[in-house]
């Protein structure tokens, strides 16, 4: 098999959350242009539906279903209308996340913490579960969970969005290590500063820019389009043996200092 045609995901069905703009949006086009049935999510319909006929428009398969990933009821309606149009899931990107607290650990509120581990840990592990007999049906899959550089390292004042991205890695090892009998694999890819509206209060203060760019390697913030290229390797037969793994995508910042 030729390595272009392992990279080749027509007839492969993804599901992304998060994926009305940034990394997540980067990742549904790549998954696309390779040729898998794309499911645009965020938690507003009409952006979703608008960037689905964008796709539509320029030759890639793309539905768009809202979903906020924090509600039960939502993420069953997200498989199950996945599974209602196309009959079959192969890849789950865990890509939302949300960041509502930044400052010290004891200042934070109970009501914070429990909001951001819902969405950020529960979500996507109750998500992969509702996946998971689906993949098994079809003899394989490929889970990826979108954490970050705070998840291996600690950073100053995220120290709760840090600890469900830690979490979100040892999620991914347990999938990996409970679900590879079935031929599902999981993965973690850890991203550095992006240049998102997620991160924007971060690159838009230029005198952390330019303390973040005097020590990363590579010098520079990343595009959310450099998010892309791990996330084809891992979910293409490209990455058949990858499972379990951890992998960053930081312009060195993590061998930084
Ligand atoms: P972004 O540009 O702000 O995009 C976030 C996406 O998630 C949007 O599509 C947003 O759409 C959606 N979303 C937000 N809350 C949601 C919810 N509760 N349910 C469903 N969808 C929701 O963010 P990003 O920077 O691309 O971040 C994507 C991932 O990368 C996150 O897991 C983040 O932790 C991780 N990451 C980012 C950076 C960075 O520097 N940007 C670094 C490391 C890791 P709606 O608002 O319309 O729902």
């Amino acid at each position: 098999m030729s390595i272009n045609s392992k990279f080749d995901l027509t007839g492969k069905v993804a599901i992304v959350t998060g994926s009305s703009k940034g990394i997540g949006l980067s990742i549904a086009r790549g998954l696309a242009e390779k040729g898998a049935k794309v499911v645009i999510s965020s938690r507003k319909q009409e952006a979703v539906d608008t960037l689905a006929k964008e796709f539509s428009e320029a030759g890639m398969k793309a539905i768009g279903i809202a979903c906020h990933i924090g509600d039960s009821e939502q993420r069953k309606q997200l498989i199950a209308k996945t599974m209602d149009t196309y009959g079959r899931i192969d890849i789950l990107v865990n890509n939302a996340a949300i960041n509502p607290f930044y400052g010290p650990l004891e200042s934070a509120g109970e009501e914070v913490f429990d909001k951001i581990m819902n969405v950020n840990v529960k979500a996507p592990w109750l998500l992969s579960n509702l996946v998971q007999p689906h993949m098994k049906e079809n003899g394989g899959g490929s889970i990826i969970n979108i954490s970050s550089v705070e998840g291996i390292h600690p950073g100053f004042r995220l120290g709760l969005y840090s600890m469900t991205k830690s979490a979100l890695i040892m999620l991914s090892k347990n999938q990996a290590k409970e679900w590879g009998r079935y031929g599902i694999r999981s993965n973690v890819v850890c991203p550095g500063l992006i240049k998102t509206k997620f991160s924007e209060s971060l690159w838009s203060d230029e005198k952390l820019v330019a303390q973040y760019t005097g020590v990363v390697p590579l010098r520079r913030v990343a595009e959310p389009d450099e998010m892309a290229g791990i996330v084809m390797l891992l979910a293409s037969d490209a990455g058949s043996y990858m499972t379990g793994g951890v992998y960053t995508a930081d312009g060195g910042y993590l061998i930084s200092g």
